[in-house]
């Protein structure tokens, strides 16, 4: 098929025909049951799952909620694998697969018994491998409410580091394999972060999104939780977003003792604790003492929370391996306390759930307190902020995230697949999962041993090949395989012939494609094996976003003679810059390509591709060569909307964007690492989680770094050298209104025995006081006062640490005037340490443990030296202005999106396929979409689902106060959009598509008033004795600082320091009016859009307001 370059729809009936023959698509082996609906599996017992289930609790009494539950990583210390199998246990004693094990023959036993099991990637693992007769028995206990999934995600994800779109992600796979399997009681409604080092406000918006009717979690701040604790407060109801209404509240619970049973009482096989001794006469007998221990220990955790329920986490790490020995002396501990009652006690055991909990503290009836901000940063002790996990490991949290830009663009193309191998579905799910691993709170954050980040990288790049192989063979269908849309109706039997053939079936991968459809995974090196070795090829790029882009493409290049082509037999003008030296130098760059070429790929459909045939000639052209050098005067380099200068020292000076010059200066400069031996706390480390710079000041690399301009026709280049291992490239291409500077750094010289953390820092003469604001996984964005934290006085002994925030994708800052904005390709550490400066830690490499486990340096080699790290921050100024459209807010959404989600070029050696050839006979442009999205709409998924179904994912990327007309609702209609595909039906579900939304009700709490408010703070105002007096009885705390703490002076000054005493009533009022004026259902205005996007049948029509995402299960026609 031949396609105009116009940019309009394009695309006739038979593109539509592979659509349809999605139908064919979706055969994957794993399905057992319809989602949504209860299906077989619940039908083979008796139903009473979920809250249904719960033990009844005894209203006169303490009710102590026991949680059997075991904490099971999924990758720290030892692999996945290793974890799962229980091998090298001279590192780790933990083996999943005998917990799983052992806890279903405990629960067997024992209908009294309950268990919750969190990582979906451990549960399925062993799921597989057991019995039809055993699977049956599993699914009576999960039908029974006996054993509950709680999270049920594929891992239990870290919040700092982890984009929002991978969270969904792994969440709706997690979520949709239990669903598959367990139906409606399989389904988790409990959030269980009890191990991520601090909590985002957006993870609390999703989970409130995705039906959950509560979070848990263990870590936050030792002083908020000494505050929250003593107040009362560590229960409430998070309104986790600015944007929308209370279906983004979520009840949410800091647990008291993280996740650890009381000390003292682990019972399992690797803990040291005494289990229970009930012999009558036998001189171990330890019953009461043990009793009398474990009351002590909940009547002091009681009086911290406000009902009459307390929950006690009873696991730990890797426990239950021999669950007997756990739940042995729990039912001892059960039965000896609550004997107790006869004589009076009002203490009651029993084995409970966290959802159990949740009901009792809802059926309690009574209000609660709110937060609005966020839990980030974590600290555990004065010390030890966990704000340098935000950045460590920099290349694998951008391989991360290039993972989650190829599984959205293999997901696309397998679901507009024309002809579906039996391969695909399971290639996608590898890849899913593999994505999911990647989430992990210690994969993602980098706070793996070296020896398992190594497997993660392992892991993804195998998920990445197999997924390749379905975007040749489809790109192959689509582009070459003509016969594929002129014979795609009789191709329908033989493509449902294909999807019934078993898991892994070969034929298509072993077939000799026409088109490579490579994908050169060292681009960021310029590294690419098709374009140096052959002298013709094609670049297929391909747009997966469902928005017309522009975007220019970099090859790397032997020589300085090309010529690209569209199929339109138009020659694109290109450009060709030096590599520059410092990467050319890589020792490990095996490339030869001197050159890049570079041109503009333009108007590059949605969801679609568009390709370029690129052949060597004859003619000379100029080899670039750098502006003279003149280091007398000031170099600037730019376009019409914006201009970069530097001075004669080579430093970034000023920006100008439309007639505004700001000062803008950008330098690298680093953080000695702290030294300790990690003894107690003030000798602490900084090492894979903890930031803790030697001292406040910044070192600097060099005073003067040498610059080499180029300029030509589509981009102009500053090169800098700073010394020689941090360099940089600065760049303007022509018409984007963005700065592009690309770092790199490494190998991080440690000679002098020193650890250093690298930061590129940018100071400007916006006025921002102490204001910046950081996003929240990407998403909405979070008000950061510096020194501050919203809900208690902070006291920092780590001034620089305890200031950073993890940015996932942003950080900003602005005044009256002017804003500056800054966006990443990874997550990183960031902060405003002054007025109008921003700073983002790039890489880090140090020579000490922090002792929180890893027992390793975080000290990255590769290649035999310090790891070298390449990435890009986006520069983005431009006016505060937010009465225009578009705002540099607006500017800042959708330049995030395209940098989220670029096009993709795949590479084919093109040495046999004349232009002729390639121009007639292949398919070189195409799109899925009917219609382009407005700019503000993201169609975030787009993938397969079950047989004859397809999942998409719609979003308003923009917040509502941030441009005055992208800001509006938008409607669209989902049919006209897609109307390739051919849609029979349509329901909406909740975030994660594991229900329907109208089916979906959550527990609701109730705030607490304005004057229960008052009071609370009116009893803080008047309760200093009190406040100090309860220090005595002192809440338990997971940091061991405390113990350490020399005199009691200090301590009475740390716990003063911490209280929010001085915070007036009148000011609390404030705070909840402005609270509850913010949170007010927010009525935007609805953006008008072309009567394109609204036609058609109004089943179809959907609204999206600022921030909103929603999900819809499409059922597709069956052909006939
Ligand atoms: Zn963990």
């Amino acid at each position: 098929m031949h396609c105009t370059a116009s940019g309009r729809p394009l695309y006739d009936g038979a593109l539509r025909l592979f659509i349809v023959l999605l139908i064919c698509a979706v055969n994957y082996k794993l399905i057992e049951s319809h989602p949504l609906n209860d299906g077989q599996a619940t039908k083979t017992s008796e139903k009473k799952c979920g809250y249904e289930s719960c033990h009844k609790t005894k209203p006169n009494m303490l009710n102590v909620h026991l949680i059997p539950h075991t904490h099971d990583d999924v990758g720290w210390l030892k692999t996945v694998d290793q974890y799962y199998y229980g091998s090298k246990t001279l590192i780790q004693k933990a083996g999943v697969q005998y917990i799983l094990d052992s806890v279903v023959q405990e629960l067997l036993k024992d209908p009294e018994k309950r268990f919750i099991y969190v990582e979906s990637a451990f549960f399925f693992k062993w799921w597989r491998e057991q019995d039809a007769e055993l699977q049956e028995q599993v699914k009576k206990l999960v039908n029974e409410g006996r054993l509950e999934f709680i999270g049920g995600a594929w891992s239990m994800n870290d919040e700092a580091t982890a984009h929002y779109q991978s969270i969904v992600d792994q969440f709706t796979w997690g979520l949709r394999r239990l669903n598959d399997t367990f139906g409606e009681c399989g389904r988790p409604r409990i959030g269980w972060q009890i191990d991520p080092f601090g909590h985002s406000r957006e993870m609390a918006s999703m989970f409130a999104q995705m039906g959950f009717d509560g979070l848990f979690f263990g870590r936050l701040d030792y002083q908020d939780k000494m505050e929250r604790l003593t107040t009362k407060t560590a229960e409430m109801i998070w309104r986790a977003s600015a944007n929308l209404d209370e279906s983004s509240h979520l009840f949410t619970g800091a647990l008291y003792n993280q996740y650890q049973p009381p000390p003292g009482f682990c019972f399992d096989i690797l803990c040291a604790d005494e289990p229970i001794i009930d012999a009558k006469h036998s001189p171990d007998n330890n019953v009461n003492r043990r009793v009398n221990d474990f009351l002590k220990f909940i009547n002091q955790q009681a009086q911290y929370y406000r009902t009459n329920n307390i929950i006690i986490t009873m696991g730990g790490d890797f426990t239950y391996q021999d669950a007997n020995v756990y739940f042995k002396n729990l039912d001892k501990l059960i039965r000896y306390t609550n004997a107790r009652q006869e004589n009076g006690s009002t203490v009651n055991l029993l084995y409970s759930t966290p959802s159990c909990y949740l009901k009792s503290l809802h059926d309690a009836g009574i209000s609660w307190p709110t937060k609005d901000d966020d839990f980030f940063p974590y600290a555990s002790d004065p010390h030890a902020y966990w704000t340098g996990y935000f950045t460590s490991r920099p290349t694998l949290k951008r391989y991360e995230r290039i993972g989650n830009h190829f599984l959205q663009i293999c997901k696309q193309l397998t679901v507009m697949a024309p002809k579906v191998a039996g391969e695909f579905n399971p290639h996608l799910s590898f890849f899913r999962e593999a994505m999911g691993v990647m989430q992990h709170h210690d994969a993602v954050t980098g706070t793996e041993k070296q020896a398992v980040a190594a497997d993660y990288a392992r892991h993804l790049e195998v998920a990445i090949r197999a997924c390749s192989m379905n975007t040749r063979a489809i790109l192959n269908q689509l582009t070459v395989d003509t016969a594929a849309t002129h014979a795609a109706e009789s191709a329908t039997e033989s493509a449902r012939e294909s999807a019934r053939k078993p898991r892994w079936a070969t034929s298509d991968t072993k077939k000799q494609y026409k088109l490579q459809f490579e994908t050169c995974t060292l681009l960021n090196i310029s590294s690419c094996a098709v374009p140096e070795l052959a002298d013709k090829f094609i670049l297929t790029i391909y747009n997966p976003l469902a928005q017309t882009v522009s975007d220019y493409v970099r090859v790397p290049v032997p020589d300085v003679n090309y010529r690209v082509k569209d199929f339109d037999d138009v020659t694109i003008e290109t450009q060709f810059l030096p590599v520059p030296t410092p990467v050319q130098d890589l020792r490990f760059r095996k490339a030869s390509a001197p050159y890049e070429l570079i041109f503009p790929a333009r108007e590059l459909p949605p969801i679609g591709y568009k390709s370029y045939y690129i052949m060597k000639t004859d003619e000379n052209h100029m080899i670039p060569v750098p502006d003279p050098e003149n280091v007398s005067s000031f170099t600037s380099i730019g376009n019409e909307h914006i201009r970069l200068t530097f001075d004669t020292n080579g430093f970034l000076v000023t920006v100008m964007v439309d007639g505004m010059t700001r000062i803008v200066n950008q330098e690298f400069v680093y953080y000695e690492a702290a030294i300790g031996n990690n003894r107690e706390f003030r000798n602490r480390s900084s090492g894979a989680y903890i930031f803790r710079p030697a001292n406040d000041q910044v070192r600097s690399i060099s005073l003067q770094p040498k610059l080499k301009i180029y300029r030509g026709n589509l981009v102009e280049e500053v090169h800098q050298s700073f010394n020689d291992w941090v360099s940089q490239v600065v760049r303007v291409y022509r018409e984007q209104p963005y700065a592009e500077l690309e770092w790199l750094v490494g190998p991080i010289p440690v000679d002098d025995g020193n650890g250093k953390e690298i930061i590129s820092r940018f100071n400007s003469d916006i006025n921002s006081g102490d204001i910046f604001y950081t996003d929240s996984n990407g998403r909405e964005m979070l008000k950061r006062k510096r020194d501050h934290r919203d809900t208690w006085k902070v006291k920092l002994l780590e001034r620089v640490a305890g200031n950073y925030y993890p940015i996932t994708t942003k950080i900003a800052l602005e005044d009256d005037t002017a804003r500056m904005a800054i966006l990443t390709d990874r997550a990183q550490g960031g902060s405003s340490m002054g007025a109008g400066s921003l700073e983002l830690m790039v890489h880090r490499r140090l020579l000490h443990d922090d002792a929180f486990g890893v027992d390793e340096a975080l000290n990255e080699t590769a290649y035999g030296e310090g790891l070298v790290a390449r990435g890009t921050h986006y520069l983005i100024v431009g006016s505060s202005n937010k009465k225009v459209s578009p705002t540099t807010q607006a500017i800042e959404r959708t330049t995030q999106l395209r940098k989220l989600l670029p096009a993709w070029t795949f590479f084919s050696n093109a040495e046999n396929i004349t232009y002729e050839d390639w121009r007639e006979n292949f398919t070189n442009i195409f799109t899925g979409l009917q219609l382009e999205l407005p700019k503000n709409i993201h169609l975030m998924s787009f993938e397969p689902w079950h047989e004859n179904e397809v999942l998409v994912r719609f979003e308003h990327i923009l917040e509502k106060d941030e441009d005055p007309e992208l800001s509006k609702s938008v409607q669209i209609n989902i049919q006209s959009v897609l109307s390739s595909v051919k849609i029979a039906d349509i329901r909406e579900t909740t975030l994660a598509a594991n229900a329907w939304l109208g089916d979906n009700q959550r527990m609701e709490f109730v705030p607490d008033s304005p004057e229960v408010s008052y009071n609370a703070y009116g009893i803080y105002q008047r309760s200093i004795d009190e406040q100090l007096m309860l220090r005595v009885d002192k809440p338990l705390l997971d940091a061991k600082f405390y113990n350490q703490l020399e005199s009691w002076e200090e301590q009475e000054q740390l716990a003063l320091q911490t209280n929010r005493l001085k915070r007036l009533v009148d000011e609390s009022q404030e705070l909840n009016r402005v609270r509850a004026e913010k949170l007010r259902v927010h009525k935007v205005a609805r953006q008008p859009v072309a009567e394109k996007y609204v036609e058609g049948d109004d089943r179809f029509l959907i609204e999206l307001g600022p921030m909103q995402m929603r999900t819809y299960i499409l059922t597709l026609e069956i052909a006939n």
